[in-house]
């Protein structure tokens, strides 16, 4: 394959890392090349995110019917880094979780 210097087109030798011609450093530039053409088909798979289906079920449950302890799930679950779902049903459940202890406070003012 040829590549040519990125700075003044000179004809470059595979593996340069200087052009002859300007003397600028073009190794940054043979290299990439060299990574896509050993490899054209590679691609990258997704990054498997770790589930948290159990937390979230649970939360939710808890954020109903014990208010505090759905709060302290959904603070795990926003804190959790590997999940991006896990934040947001943190997220949720902790709103869900305030709002129930809100409305449990008026129910037992107002009963
Ligand atoms: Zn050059």
């Amino acid at each position: 394959m040829t590549i040519f210097c990125p700075f003044c087109g000179e004809k470059l030798v595979d593996e340069a890392k200087f052009c002859k011609n300007c003397g600028k450093s073009v190794e940054n530039y043979t290299h990439i090349n060299n990574d896509t053409n050993t490899n054209p088909y590679s691609f990258q798979p997704p990054v498997e995110e770790k589930s948290h289906t159990l937390a979230t079920v649970l939360g939710f449950l808890l954020a109903v019917l014990i208010p505090l302890f759905g709060i302290i799930i959904g603070i795990y679950l926003v804190t959790r880094n590997d999940n991006s779902n896990a934040k947001k049903y943190g997220t949720i459940i902790i709103v869900l979780g305030a709002l129930v202890w809100i409305l449990s406070f008026f129910t037992a003012i107002f009963m």
